[in-house]
């Protein structure tokens, strides 16, 4: 293992599909001093932090912030809302929906996993009509929440969370709708309150840009009333104190100040950049890498392009190339991190992130290094990605609007 103070020349090249790169501005205003979290002037941050990710989720309703990485904001979702031996329907769309089923099964709940047979379902998004089927077959309502996730990072295939609400809705069937977009926030368009999420579960470590450490349970009113039911014991990540402290930024423990400035920063950051351009932004960066796939002669991992990933793109490794062997390469001798394959894709593919802070510049450094290193590794390749993503950026330049020129 290196040092830790280890640091080639250069920025490091962070190309995982999250962490994401932290911008400076976010690092500078972390580097503020920690404040008295009971004292006057945090009450000011707390609501800004509160209100502003009400803005980035859509919601009027309260959203929960707690100081845990994703998983625990998942474990939020499920123990507010369900109690013991509940039944839920959660559908395989990856590794990440995989170990959220497991979740669901160490908490005493009853997990139902449905999906496409082997490999498919990792290829594709959540199917709305066998999320229905199932539904209306559960005539006595036993199935209290659907749990679908809405990006999954372990593939780059996206979900229709509209859809899975309609197929709830034409059902006629009360369960709970609950959806993980811990790696689509701030990315990739989502709509709380205008799909009608129960709960909205997310992280800080990818569209928001900040380093992993915050996560996020964004509420309705259905999910607030299923909490004063729910049995499933809970302390730390109860809502109702939460909720409760919160109307006036306070929280009943210590939150972690110096990431609530960089939150508060990155909500700045985002609206004023507006939510329309970042998804725009995020397209355009993964239509430039799925050209330089598409010229380098490789399959992409999402098999249906109306669920093309905006924020990662999984790129499968020809038979007999070992997808992990590549990226060892690519980050020894380029400095670029890549996502492994992860559960039953490991080994058979890499991921490639354009998310967060990155712009038409960062997504050829990533291609041309990914570019360079599959060469390296003996991989024959069709044409030049990079030349294929530089005129995919190039065309895209060209047809924006130019930004009004500034005055020196
Ligand atoms: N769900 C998805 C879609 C994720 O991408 C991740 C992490 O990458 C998680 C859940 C788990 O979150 P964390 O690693 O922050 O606990």
């Amino acid at each position: 293992m290196p040092p830790l103070n280890f640091h080639p020349a250069g920025r490091h090249f962070l190309g995982i599909p999250g962490p994401s790169p932290v911008p400076d501005r976010l690092l500078r205003a972390m580097s503020y001093p920690t404040i008295d979290h009971r004292g006057p002037e945090f009450g000011a941050l707390g609501l800004k932090v509160l209100q502003g990710m009400q803005a980035i989720f859509k919601t009027r309703h309260p959203v929960a912030i707690y100081p845990a990485s994703g998983t625990g904001a998942w474990e939020a979702a499920l123990v507010n809302t369900l109690s013991p031996g509940d039944q839920v329907l959660m559908f395989e769309t990856g590794h990440f929906a995989t170990l959220w089923n497991k979740m669901a099964l160490r908490l005493g709940l009853q997990p139902e996993f449905i999906g496409l047979p082997g490999i498919e379902g990792w290829r594709r998004g959540v199917q709305a009509d066998m999320v229905e089927e199932r539904l209306r077959a559960d005539r006595e309502h036993r199935i209290r929440a659907v749990c679908v996730v809405h990006n999954e990072t372990s593939t780059g295939v996206t979900s229709d969370i509209a859809a899975v609400r309609r197929a709830i809705d034409a059902a006629k069937h009360p369960a709970l709708l609950l959806v993980d977009t811990i790696s689509g926030l701030a990315s990739a368009d989502y709509r709380h309150d205008e799909w009608g999420v129960d709960v909205t579960v997310s992280g800080s470590q990818k569209g928001l840009m900040l380093p992993p450490g915050i996560s996020f349970n964004a509420l309705s009113p259905r999910a607030l009333e299923a909490a004063r039911q729910s049995k499933l014991p809970r302390s730390f990540w109860a809502w109702d104190e939460i909720v409760e402290m919160n109307r006036t930024g306070y929280w009943p423990y210590t939150p972690n100040t110096n990431l609530l400035y960089a939150l508060a920063e990155a909500i700045d950051m985002l609206l004023e950049e507006g939510l329309d351009e970042v998804f725009a932004r995020h397209q355009r960066l993964a239509a430039a890498c799925r050209a330089a796939v598409d010229a380098w002669g490789l399959e992409i991992q999402c098999a249906d392009p109306t669920v093309y990933s905006p924020v990662l793109t999984g790129v499968m490794m020809p038979a007999g190339v070992d997808a992990d062997a590549v990226r060892k390469l690519i980050y020894s001798r380029f400095n670029l991190s890549l996502g492994a394959g992860l559960g039953k894709v490991k080994g058979l593919m890499f991921r490639i992130g354009h998310l967060g802070d990155c712009n038409d510049l960062t997504l050829l450094a990533h291609v041309a290094g990914c570019e360079m290193g599959l060469e390296l590794a003996g991989v024959r390749l069709a044409a030049s990605g990079t030349s294929a993503a530089m005129a995919s950026l190039k065309a895209a330049a060209g047809a924006r609007e130019r930004p009004a020129a500034r005055s020196i």
